[in-house]
């Protein structure tokens, strides 16, 4: 190999692997920009709430309660709560809290509340058929 070759082969050897480390970086997210430090809830988690509270409401044939008057709190998937030893993965506190521990109970704690609204009752035994209908 000439002086000349072997300078241009380095200098390909050189630029094959400067791409190879550029092509490494950047594309995993190393210079992505973090996000800041903290518990953040995507704003279609909200969405997905207050849709599927409208959604409630409408199966249930209700016109009292809003979306806007209620307050979610969000729990572990299973947390204490007066009800069940074994504890809770939703609960409906009055007059317009919900511990949400997950989101497929919902509708569920979202009927408790509209019918407390209506009845006064917010029918912790269940009884009521819109607990199948509806949720
Ligand atoms: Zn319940």
């Amino acid at each position: 190999m000439s002086l000349g070759v072997a300078r241009k082969f380095t200098s390909i050897l050189v630029g094959i692997a400067a791409l190879l480390v550029l092509s490494g970086c950047g594309r995993e997210g190393h210079s992505a920009e973090s996000t800041p430090p903290g518990l953040f809830i995507d704003s279609t988690t909200e969405k997905f709430l207050q849709k599927a509270f409208e959604e409630t409401k409408a199966c249930a044939g209700m016109t009292e309660g809003k979306y806007e008057d209620v307050s979610v709190i969000l729990m572990p998937p299973v947390f204490p709560c007066p009800h069940y030893a074994d504890g809770c993965s939703g609960e409906y506190v009055r007059p317009n809290s919900f511990k949400v521990g997950t989101l497929s109970v919902w509708r569920h704690e979202v009927l408790h509340y509209l019918l407390d609204l209506k009845t006064g009752d917010p029918d912790v035994s269940h009884a009521n058929p819109l607990f199948k209908q509806c949720t």
